[in-house]
């Protein structure tokens, strides 16, 4: 028996965390992706045990079959600065505790960045940086490494970086974040077959298939291996209706929740017609 892969998106928890479960069935989602605290700020939200609760309540009553938070948009795990770095562990600690709370799958990190210097220079930070974070967090959500486009040095470019940073630490917990965009934009040429396959075998090489956890599912408006980071929406990027195709018809993806980060027809994020379009071509996928 197969089941269906789950389709959702990101959506907004303004107003209580608990509130991010009825934005997602509002876009029939399958599964979705919250901040845990504002993206842009180090500031903690003060979820009160009454909020977790909450949410558990309204995710145990809704159909959602994934949960996962997204962390905070400002840590670098290879920072340089001894200040910054502590409060870039402190961050993702954090969100996982804030997971565990609302019993949500894991976390997504965008690692950092080597700015420039590559991979080997910072592996040693990045590896004593997911120590101490695994040490801290309680509970057993995972923390998911996501995939990046490249520009600016950020980490993660390739499946063989991130092969390194998981050779580095050894923990169950650490797994990774697939995002289309950036892995079309960073190099992979997932809108084919060919293209899939041989990422596949590169991530399966260096993480282990296994560890795949979520997919970011995002169009993308900038060519193929550009490095730049742009989501579009469903079918109207390079990516296009026939590269998402292909990825929902990839069997060893068919497992992984697919989180829409796009802009949204209106440009307010993702909305009811992105998921609409990626559950259209799952089922075209599924009939043919
Ligand atoms: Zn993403
Ligand atoms: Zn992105």
């Amino acid at each position: 028996m197969t089941t269906i892969q789950p389709i959702g998106a990101h959506v907004s928890s303004s107003g209580g965390i608990w509130t991010a479960v009825e934005r997602g069935a509002a876009l029939e989602a399958e599964a979705i992706q919250i901040f845990g605290s504002a993206p842009q700020t180090w500031r903690k939200t003060n979820h009160t045990p009454a909020a977790f609760e909450r949410f558990r309540l309204a995710r145990a009553e809704s159909s959602l079959r994934a949960v996962w938070l997204h962390c905070p948009y400002l840590p670098n795990l290879a920072h340089e600065d001894d200040e910054m770095w502590e409060k870039s562990i402190d961050c993702v600690v954090n969100a996982l505790t804030v997971a565990d709370g609302a019993g949500a799958d894991g976390v997504v990190l965008h690692t950092g960045s080597h700015r420039g210097k590559g991979i080997d220079a910072v592996l040693p930070r990045v590896a004593a940086a997911i120590e101490r974070i695994m040490e801290a967090a309680p509970g057993n959500a995972l923390l998911a490494l996501e995939n990046a486009a490249g520009q600016g040095g950020t980490i993660g470019k390739s499946f063989e970086e991130l092969g390194a940073i998981f050779r580095a630490v050894a923990t169950p917990r650490l797994a990774v974040c697939l995002d289309t965009c950036h892995a079309y934009a960073g190099g992979y040429d997932i809108a084919h077959p060919e293209g899939m396959q041989a990422m596949l075998e590169e991530a399966d090489r260096e993480v282990g298939l296994d560890r795949l956890a979520v997919i970011h599912a995002n169009d993308s408006k900038m060519e193929f291996g550009s490095t730049r980071d742009r989501h579009e929406n469903i079918g109207d990027g390079h990516i296009g209706s026939e590269g998402f195709r292909n990825i929902l018809a990839t069997p060893e993806l068919q497992r992984l929740p697919m989180l829409l980060e796009v802009p949204g027809l209106d440009g307010k994020g993702p909305d009811f017609e992105n998921v609409r379009r990626l559950k259209q071509l799952r089922d075209e996928v599924r009939t043919t």
